[in-house]
């Protein structure tokens, strides 16, 4: 049996406020209740957060916070199999992906940040200048203060770790609101973080929806001192208005319409297994997935028909997350059907049995409709591909470039020299070469154009989440 929706606030759990269903989309029915936070409980959230600050937190070493670090990555690999399971439940995605990626990260994402600093000696970590005129210069990284961190459905243990374990590291304290589609694994986080003994009000955590109520709140609210978010591009506008108020720092992983180029060099078994990856991964809802791809005209017909093959046989595939997300997809679907060419999918899934009920939508691979068709131009955010004929690299690179968004983008290629020419000049945060998704947590992470603001990983994420400051000492 799952634990409750729970707020965690100052260290106590509260199931205080309205709540909502919480709903399975798996079978469309509703599997419990989220607890809609007050703005009560966002004043009591961010307010112990302030308050421990102020308390032991602030005093402690680098090495402290890197031990406790590696004690919530120990807490949530021993409870490993509720993780797995509560972030299955929630969004409806195969225990197959959420046992080897999705909380595998989670993990990764404290040991890394805890590697990071226990390779820095308080020396190092404040590091010192003389500068030969009579005077010594040093720099104290000092925390930002109070971090809201709001984090999307998709991968939610993931992503909502991926920026509280930097600024654990750095000495904030958070007030965390992940979707309100997606609740259960932040509580067992919650949970996890009690068991691990981080001091009440370091890691708050309140539940609800975004606009007009926690989310929103807590982007508006004077004692919050930045805001880390993932989510859509819309969203991220809404947030930065709020932080510009009193002009709180930022950072932003936002949405994307990524595309793939697929040259005739490339190994095309190679390019064909990769793009059914990069395409349907978690049916298309992670921000890096490819929705557009252009293939250069002699080897089009080829890749078109094993692609459509592959995305025929794919099974063992998820669901979209809520009903409000599959009718957005299908709404593309059917305009992007009556204009263009269905290679495959390009409805819903039929079971016969309680998943019919569910939130399903066929991986789909469509061609024919023009650069500026909303299916082609718009994140869809689901298990839908678009093919497109190029013939010219320069061609290639004016298609891929030619979208507001800029997270990510894959280049299929046997010539190297051709690699080194293309992926550097994508107009995107980040270029993989006859791989996708292949991840070294210390690299830059991050979009540009729509599709963010700011870089993540490693030290980047040390940077954003503090705040560096220079004493001049006259000697
Ligand atoms: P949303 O932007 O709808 O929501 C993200 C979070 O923001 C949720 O917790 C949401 O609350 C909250 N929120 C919504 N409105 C506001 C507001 N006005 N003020 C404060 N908080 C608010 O994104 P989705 O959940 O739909 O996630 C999918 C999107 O995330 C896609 O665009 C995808 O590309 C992007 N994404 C980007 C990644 C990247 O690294 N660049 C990685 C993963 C996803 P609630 O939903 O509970 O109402």
């Amino acid at each position: 049996m799952a634990s409750p929706v729970r707020h965690y606030v100052g260290g106590g759990f509260d199931a205080s406020g309205v709540p909502f269903p919480l709903v399975d989309p798996v079978t469309g029915s509703a599997v419990g209740e989220v607890p809609q936070a007050s703005r009560e409980v966002v004043d009591r959230a961010v307010r112990a957060a302030r308050e421990a600050l102020r308390g032991p937190w602030a005093a402690w070493s680098p090495a402290e916070r890197s031990r406790l670090l590696h004690r919530i990555a120990d807490g949530i690999e021993r409870r490993f199999e509720e993780f797995v399971t509560a972030e299955c439940a929630d969004t409806g995605k195969p225990r197959e992906l959420a046992s080897t990626v999705d909380i595998p990260r989670a993990v990764a994402n404290f040991r890394s940040y805890a590697d990071l600093l226990a390779g820095r000696s308080e020396r190092s970590w404040h590091t010192t200048t003389p500068d030969g005129r009579g005077a010594l210069n040093y720099t104290v990284h000092k925390p930002l203060g109070v971090v809201a961190v709001i984090s999307p459905w998709n991968l939610p243990l993931l992503l909502l770790t991926w920026k509280v374990a930097p600024a654990l590291a750095t000495g904030n304290t958070v007030v965390a609101k992940p979707s309100e589609l997606t609740p259960g694994t932040a509580c067992l986080l919650a949970e996890v973080m009690a068991e691990a003994q981080v001091p009440a009000g370091v890691f708050n955590l309140v539940h609800g929806t975004g606009a007009d109520a926690a989310g929103q709140w807590l982007t508006e609210h004077p004692g919050v001192d930045a805001i880390a978010f993932t989510g859509e591009s819309s969203t991220g506008t809404a947030i930065m208005r709020a932080a510009a108020a009193r002009l709180a720092p930022v950072s932003f992983e936002l949405g994307g319409k990524n595309a793939g180029l697929v040259f005739a060099d490339a190994d095309l078994e190679q390019a064909v297994e990769g793009t059914l990856r990069s395409a349907f991964t978690h049916s298309g809802q992670v921000c890096l997935c490819t929705e557009r791809v252009y293939v250069q005209r002699p080897v089009f017909d080829e890749f078109a028909a094993a692609l459509a093959a592959g995305a025929k046989e794919l099974s063992g595939y998820g669901p979209m997350v809520s009903a409000a997300h599959r009718d957005k997809v299908l709404g593309h679907l059917a305009r992007a059907t009556a204009d263009g060419d269905v290679l495959a999918g390009g409805g819903v899934p039929h079971f016969g049995d309680e998943r019919d009920g569910g939130f399903w939508v066929e991986p789909t691979v469509l061609a024919g409709l023009p650069e500026d068709h909303p299916a082609v131009r718009d994140e869809i955010f689901g298990p839908v591909v678009h093919l497109a004929p190029f013939d010219t690299e320069e061609e290639a690179l004016t298609l891929a470039n030619a979208s507001p968004y800029g997270l990510a983008a894959t280049v299929w290629t046997g010539d190297v020299s051709r690699a080194h020419r293309v992926a550097p000049a994508l107009d995107v945060g980040i270029a993989w070469v006859n791989t996708w998704n292949l991840r070294d947590l210390r690299t830059p992470f991050g979009g540009v154009k729509a599709s963010g603001i700011g870089r993540e990983g490693g030290d980047h994420s040390l940077d954003f989440f503090s705040e560096p400051m220079n004493v001049c000492v006259k000697l």
